[in-house]
């Protein structure tokens, strides 16, 4: 059993407020009533400085000693365009959009923690709660930084969590280096010529220059990068011609590049796009290429895992402590980490005998509550052992 310093009252408020952010989920940029909540909730626990930052981004801020260190702690409040399957009394109100993430999970523990933190009265440093908006795809981590969320006071290290399905609850997941990996998207147009199905001769045909191209891009992965490396190239939608005996005009496509290394991310956009123009024009068709990096690879600093690592230990016990738990997900933390040294944990959620398994993203994702109480307690002694 994990150990866990919250009492019984505060075991059900922090589920408590779960449910209620879980009935009423927003989608990125729009978290306009879970923030007056977040707000509302921070000023009653007494935190004299909050402030609105990336539109519906909320901060508290808890000042310790003077010359103390600063934390930034985090919690990502968006939800997702999805219409929840899950029979439950807490059930989404918000018609096709749902917590499919545990979004509504991290806020309510960050929530819970801040409240733990100010009744502590021997801070030794500075904290930072930070409730981000639009972490799935929208970047609010960016644009959080970009308003200053790590200046005055400068934030010196980052922690954060996330609930994660993929491990039971009671088990945590902390691993050094990359653990979530940088997002690229693509949008590929390959132009041809349309006509006769029955006169490829008179046409360039973008199907087929399109079925090479797909080919050759799977080099990008296998003869481009290391086989000690991690990339990962994806054509996730095609789309071209009308008709059985029509040649058609253009083919398009739309993929994603994941990629674990920095020096490899940036590789990718200039390789890509060579293979492409080099299949096309053999081909004789011409290409239209939207290349965007969406967000960072996701990094623990060394000292800063081993330091949560030793805070998860206490709560769940050594032999509840995974390593080497990666994805290629990507995650908007990334960008905290790019700044400061930091460390982002996986929280184990999922429940099989209850039927709580299913994956982040599905309209009947949900997890055990139990993980809340555990991830408010590895980030109070993440805190404490930071702060000392
Ligand atoms: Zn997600
Ligand atoms: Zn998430």
């Amino acid at each position: 059993m994990a150990k866990v310093s919250l009492s019984s009252v505060e075991k059900k408020a922090l589920i408590e407020w779960r449910r209620d952010f879980h009935e009423h989920p927003e989608l990125a940029y729009q978290e306009e009533r879970t923030s007056e909540v977040v707000a509302r909730k921070l000023s009653e626990f007494g935190y004299p400085i909050q402030k609105k930052i990336a539109g519906t981004g909320v901060m508290g801020l808890l000042k310790g000693e003077e010359g103390g260190k600063t934390l930034l702690v985090r919690a990502d409040m968006d939800a997702l365009p999805i219409r929840e399957e899950n029979d439950v009394e807490y059930k989404s109100k918000n018609e096709g959009v749902m917590h499919a993430c545990g979004h509504d999970g991290h806020t309510s523990m960050l929530l819970m923690t801040a409240k733990k933190m100010i009744e502590k009265k021997d801070l030794k440093g500075t904290l930072k709660f930070v409730f981000q908006p639009a972490e799935e795809g929208g970047n609010g981590a960016h644009r959080m930084i970009e308003e200053g969320v790590l200046e005055n006071p400068k934030v010196d290290a980052a922690l954060g969590l996330h609930l994660w399905n993929n491990l039971p609850v009671g088990k945590v997941a902390v691993t050094p280096g990359p653990i979530l990996a940088a997002v690229d998207e693509f949008e590929l147009k390959i132009i041809g010529k349309g006509g006769h199905g029955a006169m490829p001769e008179t046409t360039i045909d973008p199907i087929v220059t399109a079925g090479q191209v797909i080919t050759a891009l799977q080099t990008l992965v296998s003869r481009n990068v290391s086989p000690l490396d991690t990339a990962v190239v994806t054509i996730g939608a095609i789309q071209g011609g009308t008709a059985f005996n029509v040649i058609a005009n253009e083919v398009v496509m739309k993929g994603t590049v994941r990629t674990y290394s920095l020096k490899i991310r940036d590789e990718m956009p200039k390789r890509l796009e060579e293979i492409v123009k080099g299949v096309s024009s053999a081909m004789g068709a011409s290409y239209k290429l939207d290349y965007r990096q969406v967000c960072l690879p996701t990094i623990n600093d060394p000292r800063m895992t081993a330091l949560a690592r030793e805070a998860v230990v206490e709560v769940v016990g050594e032999e509840n402590v995974l390593e080497g738990e990666r994805t290629m997900g990507g995650e908007d933390f990334s960008f905290f980490l790019n700044q400061v040294p930091g460390c982002f944990i996986f929280v184990g959620s999922a429940n099989d005998s209850k039927g709580l398994n299913y994956s982040h993203h599905s309209s009947r994702f949900n997890f055990d509550e139990e993980a809340l109480s555990i991830g408010v307690e590895i980030l109070m002694r993440g805190i404490e052992r930071y702060l000392i």
